[in-house]
């Protein structure tokens, strides 16, 4: 079988997408970073240091304690001393097989098997009594018994969020906070609920502009593969009000002018890889399949509405047409490479790299809309400190390229067929599965390569490294991501078995500055799981969302406790009916949205709405975390107060996350210091830790032992004295909780 080669135009040459779109040079980024590569055995320190966070110290002193004991890994150490040559050679033979239950991969079954061939790993097609490092399942998460432990390739909630009712909600609250981010995904109705919206909306556009003459596409939620999606001229059309007394529907405009190949329509379906949630990882394949119309397009009318094999793009369809082409080449015949377009596109003078670097900003922006519920989903079916599985899944993205080459986004598909055979008609009305040699170039490429980047071993091998290295800082973690992406090809699967590079590209958090500010949802996402309060529910009740409000000190005298009880029976009910949530009450995410939506835009008057959510998420996280600090600071024993001053070390020997910790932990013992007693290296970090906070909307802030009047609030930009957001009273906290740190004997005054 041939391995896939990464195509020319998505490889090497797709990197960071610009502001003006186009995309520059390999950086530094497209490196390995230094030292990423597997540590010997021996390296691994004995002891945890003792700066780490107790998860991690635990982890590291387990692995540690097995390095130790196992005869195996010792003697694997010694193999590196021995030399690599020899090394590599025991290493090999003690090798444990990673182990996958694929007893539920149903279609995908073929292709897996392929991949676990030459991986070289051992499948269970019936399943196994001992637990799996990995369980493939063909549908949903749900497939079989969640394991405790090991991998699933799917998210608990992905099949539901991917619905086109619920891909266009999440859609939408994004294209609300961010219009012009969004603008990739066609203008679309939930129907009969918004009905009457649709019918306006669409009246004042042919108002505004009578040359426009839309068509739109109606299709039934939780629909596929084409199944009863028809076209419309108009709000009025009789046959759409008929069938909407049946079930709901997503209206959506329909891209009239799509580009060209052969005069056919064509859509793109390309493969997506949510590695991780937190922190968000996605991947993208560098090559995919073009599924071809079989009948030459015309822009809609009414006498060709109906010609599903002009205007639909699914192959389950298409594949029932005479004209449909089956052939053994990626470049010719109804189902091709995508790699295979982008060259012809090349070759006809086409913008390629603007195109993929427009495919790739898509792609990361829609999985930014669904993360924030999958984040919900997932405390719900694998809660926190509970053994349960690690997921990771692929998606398949289906994208329409427009005349002008932008990507439009049509769907999201959570179970992606993953079949590489193809439906043929032996003889007429008998169809036979005959090997496709398309789908078998993309898909056991994009199946085995998912299966390198979860690997097991690949795992433990970042855990050992991330521990022994202390990696905490948050610039690290978009190194470390990106060493463990080009690091893949030095696992030991790779090295042994000699495979082709990945054909999976990163691309978060590869990209994660540029996109990072989009996350607005997923904080508010945390918000709500850490009000969920019981595990296993996915509504907040009225005691979670009242001590939401308390604890944000959300209620003043614009907004009492009772109006946010009125507040909140109205919105969840709301979305209830039209979730049509007949089962458990309270107020699910959406409706939380809402809450949040409309308390930003109480409290804060001027739009844009992004920025009135914004600061009120602000607020929110930063009432939250002044409540930590509170209970740190008072809430310690003086034992562990000595304890963790005893532990602290000078500057500069600990970074990130730790560092802070303890200095966070010395806050409270600062109390009992004259600040006279402490090294200035110690005043300055303190000051730091607390008041980068206070201070980060103020360039010209910093630290003044003489006095506080340029010390500024996080969420003002313009005036660090006062803000709209904080108050004043606030503002002035801060630098109390400074001042006690820093200068306890004036606190009084302050106070
Ligand atoms: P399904 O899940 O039933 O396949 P899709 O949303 O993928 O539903 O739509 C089926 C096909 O209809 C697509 O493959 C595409 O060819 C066509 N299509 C869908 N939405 C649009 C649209 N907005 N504009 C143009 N064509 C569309």
């Amino acid at each position: 079988m041939s391995q896939q080669q990464p195509a020319a135009a998505a490889g090497g040459s797709e990197a960071e997408p610009q502001a003006d779109g186009s995309l520059p040079r390999p950086g530094k980024e497209e490196r390995a970073a230094p030292g990423a590569k597997e540590k010997p055995a021996s390296t691994i320190p004995t002891l945890p240091p003792p700066g780490l966070p107790l998860a991690a110290r635990r982890a590291l002193a387990s692995l540690s304690a097995e390095v130790s004991k196992s005869p195996r890994r010792s003697r694997r150490a010694e193999d590196g001393r021995l030399g690599r040559g020899h090394g590599r050679q025991k290493k090999k033979n003690n090798k444990r097989a990673v182990t996958v239950d694929s007893s539920k991969a149903k279609t995908s079954s073929e292709a897996l098997r392929i991949c676990i061939q030459q991986l070289k790993w051992k499948e269970f097609p019936t399943g196994r009594r001992l637990l799996c490092d990995i369980y493939w399942h063909g549908v949903s998460f749900h497939d079989g018994e969640v394991s405790c432990s090991g991998q699933v390739n799917k998210y608990p909630g992905m099949t539901e969020l991917v619905r086109k009712i619920n891909f266009s909600r999440a859609v939408r609250t994004m294209q609300e906070l961010f219009p012009e981010e969004y603008k990739f995904y066609p203008r679309s109705w939930i129907l009969p609920e918004e009905y009457q919206n649709f019918a306006d909306q669409v009246r004042v556009s042919k108002e505004n502009d009578s040359s426009w003459k839309p068509t739109f596409i109606v299709k039934p939620d939780g629909g596929s593969q084409g199944d009863g999606i028809y076209l419309i001229k108009d709000s009025t059309d009789v046959r759409m009000l008929a069938n909407l007394r049946s079930k709901p529907v997503v209206v959506q405009e329909y891209i009239s002018k799509p580009l060209l190949i052969e005069k056919l329509k064509f859509d793109i379906r390309l493969y997506v890889l949510l590695k991780s949630l937190d922190p968000l990882e996605i991947y993208i394949a560098k090559d995919g399949l073009s599924r071809f119309c079989t009948e030459p397009y015309q822009e809609p009318n009414s006498k060709n509405f109906h010609r599903v094999f002009m205007h639909l793009t699914n192959y389950s369809l298409n594949v029932h047409s005479g004209n449909f082409i089956h052939s053994d080449s990626v470049n010719t015949g109804s189902k091709r490479t995508f790699s295979s377009i982008v060259a012809k596109l090349s070759m006809r003078g086409y913008d390629v790299k603007k195109m993929w670097s427009d495919i790739i900003t898509l792609v990361i922006r829609a999985i930014i809309a669904l993360v924030p519920e999958l984040k919900v989903y997932h405390q719900t079916y694998i809660p926190p400190g509970k053994p349960g599985p690690t997921c990771f899944q692929i998606l398949g993205f289906d994208i329409l390229l427009m005349k002008n080459m932008k990507p439009v986004l049509l769907e999201v598909n959570a179970n992606p067929s993953m079949r590489i055979e193809h439906e043929q008609e032996i003889s007429p009305g008998l169809f036979e599965y005959v090997a496709s040699p398309v789908d078998e170039e993309i898909k056991v490429a994009i199946i085995r390569d998912t299966l390198r980047l979860v690997d097991p071993a690949l795992k433990k091998n970042c855990l050992q490294q991330s521990l022994s290295t202390e990696c905490s800082a948050e610039s690290d973690k978009e190194e470390t991501a990106e060493a463990e992406a080009q690091d893949v090809t030095e696992t030991p699967s790779n090295k042994e078995q000699n495979l082709a590079p990945l054909c999976l590209k990163q691309v978060f958090p590869k990209y994660s500055r540029q996109f990072g500010y989009l996350l607005i949802v997923d904080r508010i996402a945390l918000l709500f799981i850490r009000f969920l309060g019981i595990k296993g529910t996915m509504k907040l009740g009225p005691t979670g969302f009242r001590t939401f409000i308390r604890t944000c000190k959300l209620s003043n005298s614009n907004l009492s406790m009772a109006s946010v009880d009125i507040l909140y029976i109205d919105i969840a009910r709301r979305w209830n009916v039209i979730r049509g949530d007949r089962g458990e009450s309270g107020m699910c995410f959406q409706a939380f949205m809402e809450a949040i939506f409309h308390l930003a835009q109480r409290r804060y008057k001027s739009p844009p709405l992004r920025e009135q959510v914004e600061a009120l998420v602000n607020f929110c996280e930063y009432q939250l975390e002044a409540q930590e600090e509170k209970i740190v600071l008072y809430g310690r024993g003086t034992a562990e107060r000595r304890s963790s001053l005893a532990v602290y070390q000078p500057e500069g020997s600990r970074s990130g996350t730790i560092n802070h910790m303890h200095l966070l932990n010395r806050m409270s013992t600062s109390n009992k210091l004259p600040a006279s007693s402490l090294p200035t290296s110690v005043d300055q970090q303190l000051v730091n830790s607390i008041s980068s906070r206070v201070t980060d909307c103020s360039p010209a802030a910093s630290f003044n032992p003489n006095g506080w009047d340029n010390l500024g609030c996080r969420f003002c930009r313009n005036n660090n004295q006062s803000c709209s957001v904080m108050g004043l009273k606030d503002v002035r906290s801060q630098r109390v909780k400074l001042t006690q740190i820093l200068h306890p004997s004036v606190t009084s005054y302050f106070m």
